[in-house]
């Protein structure tokens, strides 16, 4: 008997009604004398799981991948992506679904073991993961979540006593992650593979009933489908950049269908601005670079259009003019949730024309004056304009002018526009150089005090304590950031 019940699984497994090529049931190779480093408690409270059942044995077996919960289906999912332009048949080579967690609101999460073994789409991999990068989706996961951007998130990291091998030998994590649904627009173009209409429509109306049952009624739900996907990740990419947020491989498979950032690899946060920002070591050419992040999400959504065609329209011509006129909106509507967001964080309530003017004035001036991004903006809100070369310039002081003047004319309060400032201006991001140096620590040296620091200060952003301030300084440009897909 397992403490299944005590630690609060409640699981059904609504993905393995779906016809048997979208998965694989998978076993998870065994972790050696697995430990917890980290337990999300609040998201396990959420979830209606018990933190100190999850704590004791069975619950740390669990996690680990030793010990099935009762109720749990371990299957690995089928998909296929675009890899950097390049289409391959994938599929979760390492990671493990237990099951969908039915919470006490009733709602409906994955809960997936990352790192949990070899399964039939591993292909060359080992189907393992190391700490580090565990422990680094972790920690960007949960800034992301508190920054309030859509996000996957992890509940547990297990650190175990297997070695894995890379460029060395490393230590061994698991990650649960915690998904709205893994369903991706690769997980539609693996579909189209099949050439099986029954199958493809088995998926769209599979991820409708998941995540936009209210299509159902549309009288053309599979357009509808793909507009709402649409909308959504305009609205993510546009969360992403007014944070300065890169991803690094936005292939098709890490792309959501129900709109949550996922798969924390290569990703950073831009320090100076500049749209040419790639972090990533393997991104040679910068096709996945900050200032294209628009570009590609509008690429991969037609990526995902194009394995609606069968079920748009019998005629494919008139498919295709359905599925374009959706696509092109993408840049319209992208462009008016970045407007919205860059208002809000220069306090403007009010729409005017000149914005878009009057905003990219003011990036033209960072990028000159090789401004920070978080820094620029998190000066403007407090106030306190000093420090920076950008504050001199002329460039600067002029688009001063104008900001304040458009301030004025609008009919608010200063406090209302400071407080809306401070909403959407965070105090803290993860910066490259804090994620590294904890990082460090808590793999070379199992000390994960500063990690746990870390993630509590950026547990609220927007909060401006005076605790967060040691976290806000600018780093000094050492050499050129690169970060690595770290398998
Ligand atoms: P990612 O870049 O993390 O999105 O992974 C791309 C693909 O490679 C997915 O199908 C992964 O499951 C697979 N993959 C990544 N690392 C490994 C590994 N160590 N063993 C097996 N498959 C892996
Ligand atoms: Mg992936």
């Amino acid at each position: 008997m397992t403490n299944s019940k005590e630690i609060g699984w409640n699981f059904d497994n609504s993905y393995a009604n779906l016809p048997d090529v979208f998965y694989t049931r998978s076993s998870p190779t065994p972790a050696k004398d697995p430990s917890i480093v980290f337990l999300n408690k609040p998201l396990a409270s959420s979830l209606g799981l018990h933190s100190d059942a999850l704590q004791k044995e069975d619950g740390v077996q669990n996690l680990a991948g030793n010990k099935l919960p009762d109720g749990a289906m371990n299957i690995a999912q089928a998909y296929a992506g675009h890899q950097f332009g390049n289409f391959t048949k994938l599929g979760d080579g390492r990671a493990m679904m237990l099951g969908e967690q039915i919470t006490p609101q009733s709602e409906r999460f994955d809960i997936q073991l990352k790192g949990a073994g070899r399964t039939v789409y591993s292909r060359g991999g080992d189907g393992q993961a190391a700490i580090g990068p565990m422990l680094r989706e972790y920690l960007i996961s949960e800034a992301m979540y508190a920054l309030n951007i859509p996000t996957t998130r992890g509940l547990a990291v297990i650190k175990t006593k297997d070695p894995v091998y890379r460029e060395t030998e490393l230590s061994r994590g698991i990650l649960t992650r915690i998904a709205k649904s893994h369903v991706r627009v690769g997980t539609f173009q693996y579909a189209l593979t099949l050439d099986d209409d029954d199958a493809l429509k088995a998926l769209a109306d599979y991820t409708i009933d998941r995540h936009y049952p209210y299509l159902k009624e549309e009288t053309s739900p599979y357009l509808s489908l793909l507009e709402q996907v649409m909308e959504r990740q305009a609205a993510l990419i546009a969360k992403w950049q007014l944070v300065g947020f890169i991803h690094g491989v936005m292939n098709t498979d890490n792309m959501t269908i129900s709109g949550e950032t996922i798969d924390y690899g290569p990703c950073a946060f831009m320090n100076t601005f500049d749209l040419n920002t790639v972090y990533s070591s393997i991104d040679i050419q910068g096709r996945y670079k900050y200032g294209n992040q628009p570009a590609i999400a509008n690429w991969n959504l037609a990526r995902f259009a194009e394995t609606l065609l069968p079920l748009l329209h019998r005629d494919e011509e008139s498919a295709i003019k359905q599925a374009e006129e959706v696509i092109q909106k993408f840049h319209s509507v992208f462009n008016d949730y970045w407007l919205d967001g860059m208002r809000a964080k220069l306090g403007l309530f009010e729409k005017e024309n000149e914005d878009k003017v009057l905003f990219e004035d003011l990036l033209d001036a960072m990028k000159k004056y090789k401004a920070d991004y978080t820094d620029t903006f998190l000066a403007l809100t407090n106030n306190e304009l000093e420090g920076m070369v950008l504050f001199q310039s002329e460039d600067f002081l002029n688009w001063h002018e104008q900001w304040n003047k458009r301030l004025q004319k609008q009919n608010k309060p200063m406090h209302e526009v400071n407080e809306l400032m401070r909403n959407h201006n965070p105090a803290l991001i993860p910066r490259n150089h804090l994620v590294e140096h904890a990082l460090e620590a808590a793999v070379d040296r199992d000390d994960y005090h500063e990690m746990e620091q870390l993630l509590d200060a950026l547990s609220n952003p927007f909060a401006h304590s005076a605790k967060q301030a040691a976290y806000a300084k600018t780093p000094v440009p050492t050499e050129p950031y690169q970060t690595f897909c770290g398998t």
